[in-house]
């Protein structure tokens, strides 16, 4: 019996006979790797596609959004812990849902997108990959919401397959070794070739935690993104959860770093979350600054866009829109 070695991400797990990696599901059977509770759903929910959050991809339509339990960060602060979280697992009894009922269930409900999020999909990512290449072949979009901490050679499994992605950049690499049990290097190294792939929407959320992150740490954590071309990223305000007991993030903390974000990087879209300021939710065309989409809470109230431009000085916006084919990345 051979000792083996997970390639999903980057603790790079090496698993004795019978042995479970960091995240708990992935597991050392027989000399083969597998996930323990492959297609074992702990969430399934229509959303709005704002809800990931994207605001560049489809807009105002509706995903199918989907999880397995299971997580390779530790982060204290985890907002979803309980489907997260090692401490909360069980072996299910519950069958698993095949791929193709995935697909089915998407189209039953008219969502035009597929959803990895809730919990963690690097470390279920067969179930996802499997799922994606039917949802794929029916026509429909992928999405994956993930901390990003996948190594290189998964990223080739998976950038074929995933049409848009929303990466978690938690903070500097200090905060990712204390809070996360990660390190910072491989989300920037897998943000920049996502950023770079001219078939990928991609963007980034920042959970802002107050007495922890510094607007200074925040604007440098921007200028890293724009960097690497990022295009779009929302700035999303901390609640107590999990084993963190800090106090909710204050809206004017969150504003100030708002604002300075907007005047010291170049990241042309940049947005608020989880807040209940009214400005920071609504796309601006980058050249002309019309206001071009409107947003209440996750609902659109308006939408000027033309296919994807500006109808004022015809710039393309970031993403992809209704009735486009193609991504733009003007
Ligand atoms: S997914 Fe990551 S944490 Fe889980 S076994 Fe593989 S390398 Fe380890």
């Amino acid at each position: 019996m051979t000792t083996r070695c997970c390639d999903f991400c980057e603790h790079r797990c090496s698993l004795p006979p019978g042995g479970r990696g960091r995240c708990g599901i992935r597991e050392n059977k027989g000399g083969a790797i597998v996930t323990v509770n492959y297609g074992q759903l702990v969430s399934l929910a229509v959303d709005p596609i704002e809800k990931k959050p994207l605001y560049h991809f489809l807009p105002g339509t509706g995903t199918l959004s989907l999880a397995l339990h299971g997580c390779n960060f530790s982060c204290s602060f985890c907002q979803n812990s309980t489907i997260s979280q090692k401490e909360f697992f069980e072996r299910r009894s519950t069958e698993a849902v095949a791929p193709a009922d995935i697909v089915a269930a998407a189209r039953k409900h008219n969502c035009e997108s597929v959803s990895f999020t809730y919990s963690e999909p690097t470390v279920w990512q067969d179930y996802m990959l499997d799922t994606a290449r039917l949802v794929k072949a029916a026509g429909l979009r992928t999405v994956m919401v993930t901390n990003g901490w996948f190594t290189d050679e998964a990223l080739s499994r998976i950038l074929p397959l995933i049409d848009a992605f929303n990466i978690d950049l938690k903070g500097d690499d200090e905060f990712y070794r204390q809070q996360c049990g990660a390190t910072l290097a491989p989300v920037l190294r897998n943000i920049a070739r996502i950023a770079a792939d001219p078939d990928t929407v991609l963007e980034v959320t920042t959970l802002i935690i107050e007495g922890i992150h510094t607007a200074d740490g925040i604007v440098a954590l921007g200028k890293a993104l724009a960097e690497r071309g990022v295009a779009v990223w929302h700035l999303s305000r901390y609640h107590p959860s999990y084993r963190m007991k800090l106090r909710a993030t204050t809206e004017s903390f969150l504003a100030a770093i708002y604002d300075r974000v907007r005047t010291e990087t170049l990241i042309p879209y940049t947005y608020i979350g989880n807040s209940a300021l009214t400005d920071g939710n609504d796309t601006r065309c980058a050249a002309c600054e019309l206001l071009l989409i409107t947003r209440k809470g996750f609902d659109i109230q308006d939408d000027l866009l033309d296919f994807g431009h500006c109808p004022s000085c015809r710039r393309p916006v970031y993403g992809l829109f209704t009735g486009q084919h193609e991504i733009n990345h003007g």
